[in-house]
């Protein structure tokens, strides 16, 4: 839909009746953690109880004084969701909208995002209540500094390794690395945070690997005939919501595949050229002013109107929660790659699956970033610089195994739901009503799967 005004964000819903969608992210992780459990009838149920809680999350309070010379105290959270696989691995965010529960989300989502690709890895996430529009550089610099005397032992090379998520870079990862540096000297600590500038032992290609994760995901599930009509991203029209580090080199990169992208949004405005947006013109004008707002070429449009903007790839790339029940009905794109974190809500899933709109889930498409951390973080081991072309082709190895294994697990359950059914049945469970499992689900499965396992073969301490 090229002209903006005729975009209606979804009155006559069909699930706009649905009263009070519960938008809680923990409760949705968990209920995407469930659904996919109904499909593995032989997991023990205790084992079930176990791999849906996090193992620990720690809340610390603390205080900075602010470059205008206020003293004020800030909250982070940093939640180690399990460790069974591997030392917890996940981004820190600045964000105001940072709570317990938003963690603890995140970081089950950073579990199975690690089972999916296969690096390994457990899953974590941190986060500080902020708003780092309001702070200056300095200001952000000691948050960090707090933050990770706070967190003291919690976090290490083998113990739990944070990364950049909204909000934060490498310049915040420098920071990490150097305070964690002062309390633990002697050593090498550079894999203690990924997402390090290059010259700090940051790997090349990590803060592109997020984006590129997302491409190459989405270019072999469209080889494999995931949308019939469409066999690559090459002359798709492409809309981008979010324009930090995964949208805008997403941008980037789809629009180098030969993608059209057509709309772009950040948290200030989105804009429109149905002609094309040229994605450097629009680093180059973020970079300037802030925004995406007013950049040439381009018509301001509505965040509901670019939501609705009818494409045939649709890239949420900032935060959670914006397709939902009240706008899903106007989606209309032919397929969601999730290049955010829980940008889909269960009920928005279960629309786009009757529609027939496959969701290239998060756990798979933005699986690109943390493979390229589990990289930064054996070359760190290592002591070594790996050359671009060595971790762009072993990224395109991983993702191209991670979503040929979800595609197939897709067609293996879709096949066996009576034999599923039987299983159920057999050992007693509530008779429900198994229909066709989408992407996020059978992807759920198999990581839920290789979590399980693991932890039956390791066997339950003592
Ligand atoms: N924050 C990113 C994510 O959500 C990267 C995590 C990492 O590299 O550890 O996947």
């Amino acid at each position: 839909m090229n002209n903006p005004s005729a975009v209606v964000t979804a009155p006559g819903s069909t699930v706009l009746g649905t009263p009070g969608e519960d938008l809680n992210p923990f409760h949705i992780a968990q209920q995407q953690f469930d659904r996919a459990c109904l499909y593995l009838p032989k997991l023990k149920a205790g084992l079930i109880e176990y791999l849906k809680r996090p193992d620990r999350l720690i809340t610390v309070e603390f205080p900075i004084e602010t470059e205008d010379g206020d003293v004020r105290t800030f909250v982070g959270y940093r939640c180690l969701h399990n460790q069974m696989r591997g030392p917890g691995k996940g981004g820190i965010r600045f964000h105001p909208d940072v709570s317990a529960d938003e963690v603890r989300a995140l970081a089950s989502w950073m579990t199975w995002k690690c089972a999916v690709v296969g690096v390994p890895f457990g899953g974590a996430k941190g986060g500080v209540v902020c708003d780092p529009k309001t702070l200056t550089k300095n200001d952000l610099r000691k948050i960090t500094r707090r933050l990770v005397v706070a967190l003291g032992d919690a976090i290490g090379p083998y113990i739990d390794v944070p990364a950049p998520d909204v909000n934060t870079n490498g310049e915040t990862m420098a920071w990490i690395y150097d305070t964690y540096q002062v309390l633990h000297s002697g050593k090498n600590n550079l894999p203690v945070v990924t997402g390090k500038p290059v010259d700090l032992g940051g790997s090349l290609g990590r803060r592109e690997a997020t984006a590129r994760g997302c491409l190459f995901a989405a270019q072999r599930a469209l080889e494999s005939g995931l949308i019939p009509g469409m066999s690559s991203v090459e002359g798709a029209k492409v809309v981008i919501q979010g324009f930090g580090n995964a949208g805008s080199i997403a941008a980037e990169l789809f629009a180098e595949a030969g993608a059209r992208v057509i709309a772009i949004s950040d948290s200030r405005a989105a804009v429109l050229d149905p002609s094309g947006i040229d994605p450097a013109l629009a680093v180059a004008h973020k970079a300037q002013t802030g925004s995406v707002a007013e950049l040439a070429g381009t018509v301001p449009i509505s965040a509901a109107e670019l939501l609705a903007t009818s494409c045939d790839i649709l890239i949420p790339a900032a935060l959670e929660n914006q397709i939902h029940a009240r706008n899903v009905d106007s989606i209309q794109t032919r397929l969601v790659v999730e290049a955010a974190n829980g940008p889909t809500t269960p009920t928005a899933d279960r629309v786009l699956h009757a529609r027939g709109i496959p969701v290239l889930p998060d756990i798979l498409a933005n699986s690109g970033g943390v493979t390229v951390s589990y990289f930064e973080w054996l070359q760190n081991i290592e002591n070594e610089q790996w050359d671009l072309d060595q971790v762009n082709s072993k990224l395109l190895r991983y993702m191209n195994r991670a979503t040929d294994k979800v595609i197939a697990l897709l067609g293996e359950i879709n096949e066996s739901l009576d034999e599923i059914g039987q299983q159920r049945a057999e050992r007693g469970l509530v008779e429900v009503d198994l229909e066709p499992v989408d992407l996020r689900t059978a992807a759920y499965t198999g990581a839920i799967q290789r979590v399980a396992s693991v932890a039956l073969e390791r066997g339950i301490w003592p």
